[in-house]
């Protein structure tokens, strides 16, 4: 990090949230590399509203007009099997955000995806590399244990 970065830059910056949401994630594998990015791209908003770093308003205008490029191409393969940037990122981020709202609406709101995260973290955090995913189900259960800068940005690529 440089020494000329300042505390205005880093609240405006998402890659540092991006990244670190990455941590909290077990290697999963290469076919589902959309899951741990669409986490991090779907989490970086929602920890930055959280913070107050980051508008709701903002974050909702660059879903808008960024999820759409995450949707499949007709005939187009699914998350596992079309590793392009915009379904690996964007198609990532609008599972995750179905998955957000599933989860809010089978709890009567009461859990979300970021309690199904604090699960993970709970379970493997301390050991990634002993807990591998091997599959990903749609739509997703309930196990019963309970979740750039400021201004829009286009490009994801970490
Ligand atoms: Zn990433």
């Amino acid at each position: 990090m440089s020494r000329q970065i300042d505390a205005a830059a880093l609240l405006n910056d998402w890659v540092l949230v991006h990244e670190m949401t990455h941590l909290a994630l077990p290697d999963i594998g290469a076919e589902h590399g959309w899951l741990a990015e669409g986490l991090a791209v779907y989490i970086e908003g929602v920890a930055r509203v959280q913070a107050g770093n980051r508008s709701i308003e903002d974050v909702f205008s660059e879903e808008m007009h960024s999820m759409p490029r995450g949707l499949p191409a007709p005939q187009g393969a699914g998350l596992d099997q079309d590793h392009s940037w915009g379904r690996t990122y964007w198609g990532g981020a609008m599972f995750c955000l179905m998955a957000d709202v599933a989860i809010h609406q089978r709890t009567g709101n009461r859990l979300g995806l970021q309690d199904a995260m604090r699960a993970v973290l709970r379970d493997g955090s301390t050991n990634h590399r002993a807990r591998t995913v091997t599959s990903v189900s749609w739509p997703p259960t309930m196990s019963g244990r309970s979740k750039k800068t400021g201004k829009s940005s286009s490009t994801r690529h970490s």
